[in-house]
């Protein structure tokens, strides 16, 4: 179970409270006086009106016509078709923003046993009839971007997840990785493949072979493509497995801009490219050789699910590994349109969707560029129709997103300082939709804002609200209704990363999820979502209201929606679990801090009753105060950051939040992973850095309580 998340249990029980609205409803929107609440309903409710799913159908068969990987041609010309669409809508300031980063293709790659039985990996996914575009010679063979180059012979040992613990446990039976070629699966317990990459480098192992066991994305789950929406016997996972958990974006301009006459680190000095190779493999192609494995059986846990009894090895099955890279310096394009505020233009709500995909990527990215497009059109309309938002949204599709969140990184390094000024909030949608179960993940500060709204956007299966179908998906998994319908914790492993983490701005990031199989092979293309992920193209439209509800009520908010009170509840959550694991030498110094968060938390209280009479009271508010209010909420997500970063991964400048290097969330980063290594001094220096950071927001919002009284 989830961490019990305060925010959002009050806000389940304010829900339990009043009776379920529709998006007529007339309840007040958070951040909004009553009068600005209608006036902000009725803008939503003409959105809504324009949301038409055949829109998203037509711009998901244009963008998965051929596979389009970052640096290529084809998403050069998406990226056309993307600037091209916004301008035809109405947006401003369209442009085409241009970095040169080292990108990661496939040469010549071999993956070969050579005992007891000769057996040739074939590294292809197999076409069917059905589906013209499986058939397609463009498709690439199966790669990791950014493996090391090199060739090796050398016995295999099966190593389940390949994560550290599973190493721990070969040791125990005697099997020392050393000198031997990994084979792991992917997604068990999840972990990113740049970790696996990162874990058998470290181990020193002689290669990695990561394949797709199908008992977690195959046929032990389900009906397999075509049939059905699982991975089927050759379908390839592919992916980066660069090391961007300690600094995403081009690997050779760590936290500066890959903008043209950019200092270059050499390919060398990048602490992120692995040195370890690795290639991706099917269940059809892993076969063989874990039926060529002996030596002890696998732990019950370990057996998957093809049918026969696994061993670890090593050997007999020894394997000739041979991978041959192209690492160009190449040009990635990511496109930027604007729809200006009325207000203040200078005040920027930024969405965001990657539009480079490993194949065709019909969900991963490009059902969210779709909604995109579609969004940006509807929003386009209402201008055109005379509306204009107060503040400034800027949309952004992002290329390389699926090297190291490259073309995201790069932009919010280049615009930092702009971004610290502008950036209202970022709302990312990577995969918009493989299924009907709604997804989100965002700051504290902004689950109770997201809550309101799942209340009033309509389910399109159900017909009920998105809210009710959540909560009825949660109760059919056994999980407790409190456990969190939005998630607070944020990771890694999509674009926000840069804006959360580098500029301490606030996150949020949506998908509808489903049983999905095809992630990252050629099989997640338009025939995949046209018959399994979303063959009405619903969820689709639904997502664009979503994240245009999202995106306007940021645009809109008279006092931005940002509730620190509840912020302050998750961070003290936090420090108290870090206290059942800490040392009791730096009890005093987490005492010290809980103390430092309970005075915010009484602040923000403060702040939030003041801000509640300023909206509900009938009598207009003075522009000044609002004003003074907002800079106030923005400023103190900031005072979260710290210039120095934490400890060994500067880049992440957010003291309260950083990713795993499995991209799991991490919270309060730096106090964790000194508590985790035992480093107690660093951990009373963390314990520090903490407190200075929430008195720096107490502080901000102290200000404003005396400078604008009621
Ligand atoms: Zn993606």
């Amino acid at each position: 179970m989830k961490f019990l998340n305060w925010g959002t249990l009050l806000g389940l029980m304010i829900a339990l409270l009043v009776p379920v609205r529709g998006a007529t409803g007339d309840e007040r929107i958070k951040g909004f006086t009553g009068p600005g609440s209608r006036e902000e309903r009725r803008a939503e409710a003409a959105l809504m009106k324009l949301a038409d799913p055949k829109v998203y159908e037509e711009h998901l068969r244009f963008l998965t016509k051929e596979p389009h990987i970052a640096g290529t041609k084809r998403n050069y010309e998406l990226a056309l078709y993307v600037r091209d669409k916004f301008k035809e809508f109405g947006l401003e300031d369209v442009e085409l923003v241009e970095y040169q980063v080292l990108l990661s293709y496939p040469g010549d790659i071999s993956v070969e046993m050579v005992e007891p039985v000769v057996y040739k990996a074939t590294l292809r996914e197999e076409g069917y009839p059905v589906d013209k575009d499986t058939s397609n010679s463009s498709v690439s063979i199966g790669f990791n971007a950014y493996s090391a180059s090199g060739e090796v012979t050398a016995p295999l040992v099966y190593a389940h997840g390949g994560n550290p613990e599973d190493y721990d446990r070969l040791l125990e039976m005697g099997i020392d990785i050393k000198g031997k070629i990994a084979l792991v699966r992917y997604s068990e317990p999840y972990s990113y493949r740049g970790f696996k990459a990162l874990t058998a480098q470290r181990r020193g192992a002689a290669g990695l072979l990561i394949y797709s066991d199908p008992k977690e994305d195959g046929y032990v789950r389900g009906k397999v493509f075509p049939d059905g929406p699982w991975g089927p016997e050759s379908h390839i996972q592919r992916g980066g497995i660069p090391f961007d958990f300690i600094v995403p974006g081009d690997p050779l301009t760590p936290g500066w801009a890959s903008v043209p006459g950019a200092r270059r680190l050499k390919p060398e000095e990048s602490e992120i490219l692995p040195k370890i190779m690795a290639v991706p493999l099917s269940y059809k192609d892993a076969r063989p050789l874990l039926e060529n494995l002996a030596g002890p059986a696998v732990p019950p846990e370990w057996q998957g699910g093809l049918p026969f009894a696994y061993h670890v090895g090593p050997g007999p099955a020894k394997v000739h590994l041979k991978v041959e890279m192209d690492n160009p310096v190449g040009s990635i394009w990511n496109v930027v349109g604007k729809i200006k505020g009325r207000e203040e233009p200078e005040k920027w709500v930024v969405i965001g969707n990657h539009r480079d995909a490993w194949v065709y990527g019909a969900v991963d990215p490009s059902s969210g560029t779709s909604t995109m497009l579609g969004l940006a059109q509807n929003l386009g309309q209402l201008v055109k129709d005379g509306y204009r938002p107060k503040r400034s949204i800027v949309l952004c599709s992002w290329d390389a997103e699926e090297y190291t969140l490259t073309g995201s990184t790069e932009w919010a390094e280049q615009y930092a300082d702009k971004l610290k000024k502008a950036g209202v909030a970022y709302i990312n949608v990577d995969s918009a939709a493989s299924g009907p179960h709604f997804e989100a993940v965002a700051m504290p500060s902004l689950g109770d804002f997201m809550l309101q709204i799942t209340r009033e956007v309509p389910d399109p299966a159900t017909g009920r609200t998105i809210y009710e179908a959540m909560k009825q998906h949660r109760q059919g998994r056994n999980q407790k209704e409190e456990a969190g319908l939005i998630e607070t914790r944020v990771g890694s492993g999509s674009d926000h990363t840069a804006f959360l983490n580098f500029v301490c701005m606030p996150v949020i990031g949506m998908a509808f999820d489903g049983p999905y199989g095809v992630y990252h092979s050629q099989y997640d293309d338009f025939y995949w979502m046209s018959h399994f992920g979303d063959p009405q193209f619903r969820y689709h439209a639904t997502m664009a209201t979503l994240w245009g509800v999202t995106t306007l009520r940021l645009a809109n908010a008279q006092i931005y929606p940002f509730d620190y009170e509840a912020y302050a509840g998750e961070i003290g959550a936090y420090v108290k679990e870090i206290a059942g694991r800490g040392d009791k030498s730096i009890a005093p110094d987490l005492d010290f801090l809980t103390g430092r968060i309970k005075h915010f938390q009484e602040d923000a209280r403060k702040l939030n009753r003041h801000i509640e009479r300023l909206l509900s009271q009938g009598s207009p508010v003075s522009t000044e105060i609002l004003q003074a209010i907002n800079a106030a909420l923005m400023q103190a997500e900031r005072d979260f950051g710290s210039p120095g970063g934490i400890p060994k991964r500067p880049w992440f400048k957010h003291l309260i939040y950083a990713c795993k290097f499995t991209y799991d969330p991490e919270v309060l980063p730096g106090l964790t992973e000194a508590v985790e290594e035992k480093a107690w001094p660093r951990a009373k220096e963390q314990i520090a850095l903490l407190a200075k950071a929430v008195d720096r927001a107490d502080r901000t919002l102290e200000e404003v309580l005396t400078k604008a009284p009621l």
